[in-house]
């Protein structure tokens, strides 16, 4: 399997730094250090082992389930250098969500780091085809008889990293399939292709001027579209992504310190939770080169108090969807941002070189006039090819609106069009039941859907609650109404629920009451449930 054309696409960044400087530090996780050699060692020994064993049959994606671990990160550039797309998968997971993701994703292969001991057996005994299974970390390997069905190897089954070719890729091919929360209660996956991501951090490797020297922080979880920024920015401009401990990650501010970063990327709420705890300094970091800010609103108290502890960087709010590869507007701010955002959230400002935003009618999808609301809709070489296996929801929400050629991603979220071509483009909300739980998106509607079929009930509303000065959420409060006389076992449910969603989607309380209130159109009521709250 070699590529005469010398395109490597999401890994290429990685080996063609490791080739200009092999000794440089590549990644610092868990008190140790990986060379751009190291690493790229290990990833070559991952992918040369992949291409020996696996079938050719399923689909060209490999799940990697793992996190914050050499071991993580070697699966992630060995799928990735073995040819095929990865599928990130957290530990924290429940195994039934870990298996829907298998299954979805149609793979045969299997990365896992030390991380997954737990949760493996269980993903093992119910996997849906065998599977071949590698256990980076010898502490997740199961006992050798345990699962004959499927091929099990352990670190020193490793093929050597001189048997790696440089696999077949082309632009248009899946780098990574990133399943997010889906309304109708099964996760969809958004299909990333190389182009998509390539064009991403060209765009920011240009912006930010990143470089060998930088070193990047790493809070995101991989499972979130946004941890692409730190891994594949650093590891394409050659500089180190440095992972934060246990204890770091309770205390950033200490973290951007003691790690000496210069590339911060976070959601707001981390700024936030560092305010509240008066954590962010006037001049606390003066290290700071490069901070940004994503995937949720950013108010103007956060982002000053930001701007001031970071007086040497450059600070800017960019915003995207998953669908549209990161991000895709950006807006810079400073100390003196409250003057210039009046309503308190930071403007989402300008679309990337070569995106295109328009600011719809979301019945017609024709354009509104300036100044005016409607939803943002975003076209351009950062637009993702859809949802795998799923043409029908690709369909309507990948569009060409009218008087239009190209296609637009709907993102469902509410934007106002700036009144004049120098003014930004400003967030003011979702149109939709979309929330996001310090940062993580989530569908009230899957939550509301897993509710249901383990609740045994017809209807059941999901409210996300305590609401956050951002317009997101703390956590989730279910409200169900089963009936006179029908018993339900609420913490029963709990851990029902827990089985089959991640902690940040389970609902913190479940509520039963006697009767859902209706508005005026016979609807569930959902404003006068969340009155009950306040
Ligand atoms: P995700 O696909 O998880 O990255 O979530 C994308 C959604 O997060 C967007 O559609 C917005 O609703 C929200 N979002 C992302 N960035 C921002 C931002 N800078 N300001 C406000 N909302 C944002």
């Amino acid at each position: 399997m070699t590529n005469d054309s010398g395109y490597l696409g999401l890994a290429g960044g990685f080996l063609r730094s490791a080739a200009r400087a092999p000794e440089h530090v590549a990644l610092e996780v868990d008190g140790a250090r990986l060379t751009y050699a190291e690493l790229r060692a290990y990833a070559q020994r991952v992918a040369a082992t992949l291409t020996a064993h696996r079938a050719g049959e399923g689909a060209p994606l490999t799940c990697v389930l793992g996190q914050r671990s050499a071991a993580g990160f070697a699966g992630i550039l060995g799928a990735l250098c073995s040819g095929h797309g990865y599928v990130p998968m957290l530990p924290s997971y429940p195994a039934a969500r870990l298996l829907v993701m298998i299954e979805r994703a149609r793979a045969r292969a299997l990365i896992v780091d030390g991380g997954a001991r737990r949760v493996l057996p269980e993903v093992l005994a119910s996997a849906p085809w065998p599977l071949l299974v590698l256990c980076l970390d010898e502490r997740a390997l199961p006992d050798p008889d345990a699962f004959p069905q499927h091929r099990v190897l352990g670190p020193g089954d490793l093929a050597p990293a001189e048997d790696w070719r440089p696999p077949a890729v082309t632009p248009d091919d899946i780098a990574y399939l990133l399943f997010t929360s889906g309304s109708t209660g099964q996760p969809k996956g958004v299909m990333v292709a190389h182009r998509n991501i390539l064009r991403f951090l060209e765009v920011v490797t240009e912006r930010y001027a990143l470089t060998a020297a930088d070193r990047f922080s790493h809070l995101f979880e991989v499972t979130f579209d946004l941890s692409l920024f730190d891994m594949f920015a650093a590891w394409s401009a050659g500089g180190t992504l440095c992972c934060p401990d246990p204890r770091q990650r309770m205390l950033p501010a200490r973290y951007v310190v003691d790690s000496r970063l210069s590339v911060w990327f976070s959601v707001p709420s981390t700024a936030l939770l560092m305010k509240e705890t008066r954590t962010l300094e006037p001049g606390g970091f003066p290290g700071l080169r490069v901070s940004l800010f994503c995937g949720e609103a950013l108010t103007t108290p956060v982002a000053e108090a930001w701007a001031l502890a970071a007086p040497n960087a450059r600070h800017e709010n960019i915003y995207g969807p998953t669908e549209v590869t990161l991000a895709c507007t950006t807006y810079g701010f400073g100390a003196d941002i409250a003057a210039r955002a009046p309503d308190g959230v930071v403007p989402i400002g300008a679309p990337f070189p070569g995106m295109r935003a328009r600011v719809a009618d979301p019945d017609t999808l024709r354009e509104v006039e300036p100044g005016e609301a409607g939803e943002l809709l975003m076209s351009g070489p950062q637009v993702a090819l859809g949802y795998w296996d799923d043409p029908e929801r690709t369909r309507a929400a990948f569009v060409v609106p009218p008087g239009e050629s190209e296609i637009f991603y709907r993102t469902g979220d509410r934007a106002r069009r700036p009144s004049q071509p120098s003014a930004p483009i400003e967030f003011l909300g979702r149109l939709d039941h979309q929330i996001k739980i310090r940062g993580y998106r989530v569908e009230l509607g899957e939550v509301e859907a897993v509710l249901r079929r383990e609740a045994g009930v017809d209807a059941a509303v999901a409210i996300g609650w305590p609401t956050t000065t951002s317009g997101g959420a703390e956590g989730i409060v279910a409200f169900l109404a089963p009936g006179p006389g029908a018993a339900l076992d609420v913490g029963a449910l709990q851990r029902r629920l827990a089985q089959h969603l991640p902690r940040y989607m389970v609902p913190r309380q479940v509520r039963v009451i006697d009767a859902f209130p209706l508005n005026n159109n016979g609807k569930i009521d959902r404003n006068a449930l969340a009155r009950t709250l306040q």
